[in-house]
């Protein structure tokens, strides 16, 4: 395959979207870019620094002190977030920050200077971005635009395994209800909301393999480079 095009996926929280999206980059030698992760670092910073996020003027100034960018590891070759030089790739994924996420993001000023950078990130196409908007605001233009979703009870479980390995502290009550708040936040706040684009393909994985996904997505790849 040689023309590179855009893949964005979007979808609810914990729907497999960067299982999917990480895979097909690697497949497709693409470049994968995990936007959530930038909502997660910029409100880290917040949280460290005491920012009062209802005050614009302290958003701005606090958004002048951020600089984000995804560094390969060197070791797995995955990419990682880092915030003004540290990796924070571990600390972004704490229920602490999950928990504060979804109400930075609905902040008109933080979605303009991410989503400015991720709009940079896919000047050269060859890029799969996952998370709420992409399809929608970030790459309206993008050659392929998928949208995942899921039963609710198979997300829980799965979030659930995933933080419970790093903290045996957390219940699947916590996790259940951090992914209803956010859903409900980022599908109902005024700026970007979360929603299909009209020509968004639709994934539901609730009964699909990791294997099955991929391939079905590749599919649609083919059938994207070919057309475009
Ligand atoms: O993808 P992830 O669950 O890590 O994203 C964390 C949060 O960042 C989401 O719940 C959502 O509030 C926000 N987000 C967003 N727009 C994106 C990606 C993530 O608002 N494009």
């Amino acid at each position: 395959m040689s023309k590179k095009i855009i893949i964005t996926i979007d979808g609810w929280s914990s729907c497999g979207k960067s299982t999917l999206a990480k895979q097909l980059a690697k497949k497709l030698g693409y470049v994968y870019v995990d936007s959530g992760a930038m909502y997660r670092a910029i409100t880290l910073y917040f949280l460290r620094n005491h920012i009062d996020w209802t005050d614009k003027k302290e958003v701005n100034a606090a958004l002048k002190e951020i600089h984000l960018d995804f560094r390969s590891n060197e070791q797995t070759g995955d990419s990682e977030m880092y915030l003004n030089d540290e990796n924070v790739e571990y600390v972004i994924r704490d229920l602490i920050i999950a928990e504060k996420v979804s109400d930075i993001a609905a902040i008109k000023e933080v979605r303009t200077f991410a989503v400015a950078q991720q709009q940079k990130m896919g000047t050269k196409k060859g890029v799969v971005m996952d998370g709420r908007d992409i399809g929608t605001v970030v790459f309206p233009k993008a050659e392929l635009k998928i949208f995942m979703t899921a039963d609710n009870a198979v997300r829980v479980e799965r979030r659930f395994k995933e933080m419970y390995e790093k903290n045996p502290n957390v219940s699947i009550e916590e996790v259940k209800s951090n992914l209803e708040m956010r859903d409900y936040i980022d599908s109902n706040r005024e700026v970007s909301p979360l929603r299909k684009a009209d020509d968004a393909l639709v994934l539901d994985n609730t009964n699909l393999t990791e294997a099955e996904q991929l391939s079905k997505a590749l599919a649609w790849v083919k059938e994207r480079v070919k057309t475009k």
